[in-house]
């Protein structure tokens, strides 16, 4: 039993204050112990050339994270065909987390675009993001190649029908520029699902909410694969403006604050970019996700930096940070 008084009155009021101050000023804890790893995947493009130094030492600095797979890019046209799937062998051959092949069928015949499937397969290869592709530049409806698959949809079957393929799709929180509507879209995506697709990841955004709300609508649009967020870190502002206008994506003017005057600042921006995409993933870890995909633009200091505030660890993970912290880029 209580033997002490009760608090009551402006002493009570006194107390509450006091211990509210307390709470608001105590130090945040370390988010990492709070909430369980995340799943995470990387996404990078083909280096120029095959054997490339750069390319190497980011596949051997973020596979040790343990990622369920690691993407490549493919040129809209088959214009990088040789280097993807190059870049493709590399991480099978040096790396222990799984590679997925990106593949658009824009400006291809069915024949040429499943010949690439079939090479993909040969190198062991099964894991696909099969994508329409962005029409040429200058153009902005899309036109079916005379032989060619309709969009993803038709992609999507038929390469399920080819084999044993683990199939993602892509997804846009903010609308695909080309939809009629956002109810369109989701329309759209879950016809791309329904073909044989086991997940869709997106486009990227800045607002928590972007994501939610969408995933939220997908939901009641009797969609139940999952939805992987696409994360973008920011680390050059005026080319992440120019990525955002070509695909629809609202930049908030916060975020142009934040990179106000550090143009010749590059290791502040990595710093202001790992804090605000942390800050963007843990906020989504908050409402249940608890899958990120990485498009790493090949910089793997600044994915590894945000993993590693997530909570992320690996085996050496100690050398790797001394490796990468040698190599922030001096502009
Ligand atoms: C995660 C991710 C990775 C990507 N990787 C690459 C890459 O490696 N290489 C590359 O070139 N591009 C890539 N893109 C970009 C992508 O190719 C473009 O966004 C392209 O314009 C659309 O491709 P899609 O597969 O979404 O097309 P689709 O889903 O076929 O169509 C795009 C949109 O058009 C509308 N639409 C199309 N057909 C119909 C229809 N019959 N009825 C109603 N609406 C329709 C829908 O709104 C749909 O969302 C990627 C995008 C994402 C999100």
């Amino acid at each position: 039993m209580n033997s002490k008084p009760a608090i009551t009155g402006d002493a009570l009021r006194a107390s509450v204050e006091e211990t509210a101050g307390r709470l608001a000023g105590r130090p945040r804890p370390a988010v990492a112990t709070l909430r369980s790893e995340p799943e995470i995947s990387f996404e990078f493009f083909p280096p120029a050339t095959t054997g490339d130094e750069h390319f190497r030492a980011t596949l051997e600095a973020l596979d040790p994270l343990g990622a369920d797979f690691m993407s490549v890019t493919y040129g809209a046209g088959g214009s990088s065909q040789e280097r993807t799937l190059a870049a493709l062998q590399a991480i099978n051959s040096r790396c222990q987390t799984p590679a997925m092949g990106h593949l658009t069928c824009i400006g291809a015949s069915r024949d040429s675009v499943l010949e690439v499937v079939d090479s993909y397969a040969a190198a062991g290869i099964n894991r696909i993001l099969a994508l329409r592709g962005d029409p040429p530049a200058g153009t902005t409806e899309f036109a079916a190649h005379a032989d060619g698959f309709d969009g993803a949809v038709d992609l999507v079957a038929a390469i399920a029908g080819r084999g044993d393929f683990d199939l993602s799709v892509a997804a846009y929180p903010e609308k695909h520029p080309q939809a009629r509507s956002a109810a369109a879209d989701l329309d759209h995506l879950k016809r791309k699902l329904d073909a044989g697709a086991r997940r869709a990841i997106t486009q990227f955004f800045f607002e928590p909410d972007t994501f939610l709300s969408f995933r939220d609508r997908a939901a009641a649009a009797g969609i139940s694969a999952p939805i992987i967020p696409g994360i973008l870190p920011v680390m050059n502002l005026p080319r992440t403006l120019a990525m955002a206008r070509q695909c629809g994506t609202a930049v908030p003017a916060w975020l142009g604050q934040l990179f106000q005057g550090l143009d010749d600042a590059p290791q502040i921006r990595q710093l202001v970019a790992a804090t605000v995409t942390a800050e963007l993933c843990t906020r989504l870890q908050d409402q249940g996700v608890h899958q990120f995909h990485f498009y790493t633009l090949n910089r793997p200091e600044l994915t590894w930096s945000i993993c590693h505030i997530l909570g992320l660890r690996a085996a050496g993970s100690g050398n790797v940070a001394a490796n990468l912290n040698q190599r922030i880029p001096a502009a």
